[in-house]
């Protein structure tokens, strides 16, 4: 069994695209530190309620989930608890059996779990670049199939035939 972490923003569902809208209609600079302080502000129950599903990817983990191949997780960055606790809340109306880790935005996600020989499915490059350099395998999610360097996939139970 091959450990697979599935991200959420721009993979799952696409409240990435939501939240940026959000930030240019309010004017926010395009420094980091502007951007961590509006998405701690940032009302995520608007943003979940406005952002949708992604290539149905909830039955697509669940089909991953179902061949019995991979310990499935799904491994996101947030900003804020009540980001967490909706995402977690959102996941859980769709599935019941997967284990969800949020991650503090200002820790990489290769500091919260075991990388080595690990699978992380990511739309952003930079966090697929530190998951290789760590010892995983980066697959780049992009509705474009751009890859970026990585393997892509453009729906999530791509990865049942992948590996
Ligand atoms: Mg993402």
């Amino acid at each position: 069994m091959k450990n697979l972490y599935i991200d959420f923003d721009g993979v799952i569902y696409n409240s990435i695209e939501v939240s940026y809208k959000m930030a240019e209609e309010e004017k926010i600079n395009r420094d980091y530190e502007s951007y961590y302080q509006f998405f701690k502000n940032l009302d995520w129950c608007g943003v979940l309620e406005e952002s949708t599903e992604i290539n149905d990817a909830f039955n697509c983990i669940q089909k991953i989930i179902d061949c019995s191949r991979f310990n499935v997780f799904i491994l996101t960055h947030v900003v804020s608890l009540k980001e967490a606790e909706l995402k977690v809340k959102l996941i859980r109306e769709h599935l019941e059996d997967v284990t969800i880790i949020p991650v503090p935005k200002k820790i990489s996600k290769t500091k919260m779990v075991k990388v080595k020989d690990a699978i992380l499915v990511d739309d952003y490059p930079e966090n697929l670049r530190e998951w290789k350099e760590a010892g995983g395998i980066g697959v780049r999610f992009d509705l474009d199939m751009d890859g970026k360097g990585f393997p892509v996939i453009c729906k999530l139970d791509e990865l049942i035939e992948m590996f």
